[in-house]
């Protein structure tokens, strides 16, 4: 076809070629055609409606008004006004049901069923979409029960069920008279549903042959497709570099469509590639400029997308508190975009099935907009067990739960760890699973990355029993189960189940809820897991790897209460280097730093898991020993001191620095304060530099009668 004219005027011209015998004859087929056009992407609907509104003024067609009711349908639709879509072609349904006319039902239906595919009402979408193939089917219209094949292959896709998408995706190429650029969209997809099902060079090609076709028609929208699914696989077969270069070649091709949504996708996709591979400068300034456009565009999601992939550059170069924030804005803008959503599908959910279950739409309703709360509740909880607690208690208000767990998929350890687990109202102890574990549900869910939705444990999935019931003895078993795993870029992080004792207890709404919670929950778990991060490197000293003062005598108030409490032994020591400004001297501050670093690792290495070390200044360190008395510290003290002077610090240049330390400490009396404890540790050290330095010295609680020492104070 000649390249030099607009889609438009071939649409015109394929109209044309047709010759329809009369003037309502030729608008049923315009409508038909234009209808065919609206439904494959990247079409010139402002342009079509503009010019069909006028054309079915003139036409005389009777049946015009409602087709354009599909027509404007499919515009709303893809300016992303759902319900407004929706209504539409409601509308257009019941007048072509009156009319029995069985291709605008089909149509109409399609319509429908896709936009509850875009409201990821799936169930409801599979439901219309069966609807609309039977119809297709009964009529004998083989290119709409391609078209409809293909749009269930999607929903399936969404379904996690890439053995049915694969299916239905195959039926719909398979088809007759399929239009070439639905073709390409009905292959990309397909190749994905491979990949999942492990075909990965089957997918490969047939990207590829994709994309050459693409290129030979045109079609650039299902071009800069391809290309993207092409990079996600390099990307999931490890090879990033290839997956930047592919992403590149899609960015370009968008900016060159001057399409923003796409500028700002690929731009994401480039920067996230650019940082598995390295180039943190580069990943940097594509992220920026895409979170930028993300946020003159209005496209919340998207900057969050950008804002997270950001954060992960700014943690591999260290830069903690810029990796926060972009976290922390990121998860608001995501929980702000999925209340957006959420709101539309309630509306939506909510107007379609009032007329047939009132009730039931608005307990759906409610649902929905408890999902954002839920989702704002938890982005505040900063450790898995609160998140845990407030899933559980918000989870059980929107359906059964006689059981509930939140589990971390450790992927280094190829463990699930069940960091909230409650039962019957009992909170079970948290425990750890294999995620190879052949008899868990929960392993599963982390292998396949499917949710699950069992209505009773005890038939088809016999197998999983013992691991379900195990917990609590003597109580009702376990029949229906939920799993749902949680994504946090494109890894599962973790996983969440909801258990009834009622067998059939969740139908499918259910799952979509806990999906919805699902993606909140992985904003959370970063916050926390980030949050815990952000602690330790908070709390620790950056030269030698020692805690920090501060963090210390946090950790020594939190010891102190419980030593107040239950009783037991805690002993302070202080230490510090001998001579040490001899060694800056001598041999240079970096020498000397590396004599601190060489501190606190033997330091460190001296003590049990329960013991910690803390840089308390300079070449001052501090220990404090839970458990251990004043004898028990004098040992560990003196095998400190030994491991110093028994084994030189080498320099790099083969230099050897003799070192040794003076150490004073105490153990704890009720009356101590941080304070009053230092003080006397710090006493204890002054008596060893004052005798000789190299040496351990002791200081009794006042209470023991006379002290050691001089009796200086520094502290
Ligand atoms: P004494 O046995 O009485 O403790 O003698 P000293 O030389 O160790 O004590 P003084 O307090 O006079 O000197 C401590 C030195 O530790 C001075 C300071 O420059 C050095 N110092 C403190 N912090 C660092 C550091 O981070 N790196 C290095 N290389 N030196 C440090
Ligand atoms: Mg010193
Ligand atoms: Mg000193």
């Amino acid at each position: 076809m000649p390249k030099n004219r607009t889609p438009l005027q071939e649409l015109a011209s394929a109209i044309e070629r047709q010759l329809p015998p009369s003037q309502a004859e030729r608008s049923r087929l315009w409508m038909e055609m234009a209808a065919n056009h609206l439904e494959q992407p990247g079409s010139l609907i402002d342009e079509i409606c503009a010019y069909m509104e006028q054309f079915i003024e003139a036409s005389g067609y009777p049946a015009g008004p409602t087709w354009a009711l599909v027509i404007k349908g499919w515009k709303k639709l893809k300016h992303g006004e759902n319900e407004a879509a929706r209504q539409l072609l409601q509308q257009a349904y019941e007048t072509f049901e009156e009319w029995h006319d069985l291709k605008g039902q089909t149509r109409a239906l399609n319509g429908i069923g896709v936009i509850n595919l875009y409201n990821n009402l799936f169930d409801h979408a599979l439901e219309v979409l069966m609807r609309a193939r039977q119809l297709a089917v009964s009529i004998g219209w083989a290119e709409m029960t391609g078209v409809i094949d293909s749009n269930m292959g999607l929903v399936y896709l969404k379904l996690n069920q890439p053995a049915e998408a694969a299916r239905c995706l195959e039926a719909a190429k398979a088809s007759p008279e399929i239009a070439p650029l639905n073709l390409t969209v009905i292959d990309s997809h397909l190749a994905t549903a491979w990949a999942e099902l492990g075909r990965e060079q089957d997918a490969e090609k047939l990207l590829l042959d994709t994309l050459a076709y693409c290129q030979a028609k045109g079609f650039d929208i299902s071009g800069i497709d391809a290309r993207g699914r092409y990079g996600r696989l390099l990307r999931r077969t490890g090879r990033h570099q290839d997956a930047m270069v592919a992403f590149d070649a899609a960015l370009l091709a968008a900016r060159s469509l001057d399409n923003k949504r796409l500028i700002v996708d690929y731009g994401i996709e480039l920067g996230i590639s650019q940082t598995e591979t390295g180039q943190l400068e580069a990943a940097a300034t594509s992220l920026s400029e895409a979170c930028a456009l993300a946020d003159s565009q209005n496209l919340p999601a998207e900057k969050s997308r950008a804002l997270q992939a950001l954060a992960t550059v700014h943690q591999r170069s260290g830069a903690w508190q810029l990796a926060w924030q972009a976290e922390h804005e990121a998860a608001e803008l995501a929980a702000r975009a999925f209340n957006e959503k959420v709101s539309g599908q309630a509306a939506s959910a909510g107007a379609e099935r009032a007329a047939s279950e009132s009730a039931a739409s608005k307990v759906q309703m409610r649902q929905l907009s408890l999902i954002a709360e839920i989702g704002r509740e938890i982005a505040g909880a900063m450790d898995l067990e609160s998140i845990g607690r407030l899933l559980y208690k918000n989870i059980s208000s929107l359906m059964p739960a006689d059981g509930f767990g939140l589990a971390l998929f450790l992927p280094r350890t190829n463990s699930l760890d069940f960091a909230f687990f409650i039962e019957d109202d009992a909170v079970i102890p948290p425990f750890t699973l294999s995620s190879n574990a052949g008899n868990s549900l929960a392993a599963y869910c982390v292998r396949t990355g499917q949710d699950l939705r069992i209505g009773d444990i005890h038939g088809e999935y016999k197998k999983y029993v013992t691991d379900i019931q195990s917990s609590k003895p003597g109580a009702d078993p376990v029949r229906a189960i939920l799993y749902c795993p949680v994504r946090h870029k494109d890894a599962i992080s973790a996983i969440i189940t909801v258990q009834s004792h009622r067998a059939g207890a969740y139908e499918q709404h259910h799952l979509e809820i806990l999906r919805a919670v699902c993606s909140y929950v992985a904003v959370a778990l970063e916050n926390a897991r980030l949050f815990a991060e952000i602690k330790t490197v908070a709390g620790t000293d950056p030269l030698t790897g020692a805690l920090n003062r501060r963090r210390f005598m946090e950790i020594f108030t939190a010891e102190a209460d419980r030593v107040r409490r239950y009783g037991s032994d805690l002993s302070f020591v202080i230490f510090d280097l001998d001579f040490f400004k001899k060694v800056n001297d001598g041999h240079g501050h970096a020498a000397g730093d590396l004599v601190l670093k060489a501190a606190a690792d033997r330091g460190a290495k001296a003590l049990r898991s329960t013991d910690i070390i803390a840089r308390y200044g300079g070449e001052e360190f501090v220990l404090l020993l839970p458990n251990t008395g004043v004898d028990g510290a004098m040992i560990v003290a003196e095998r400190i001191r030994q491991s110093f002077c028994d084994n030189p610090v080498i320099l790099p240049n083969g230099a050897a620095i003799a070192f040794s330390a003076s150490f004073g400490l105490t153990g704890f009396c009720p009356a101590d304060s941080f304070d009053s404890m230092a003080g006397r540790a710090d006493k204890a050290l002054y008596f060893s530099k004052d005798t000789g330095r190299n040496k351990v010295a002791k200081e009794r609680c006042p209470s023991d009668g006379a002290l050691d020492g001089l009796g200086r104070r520094r502290i």
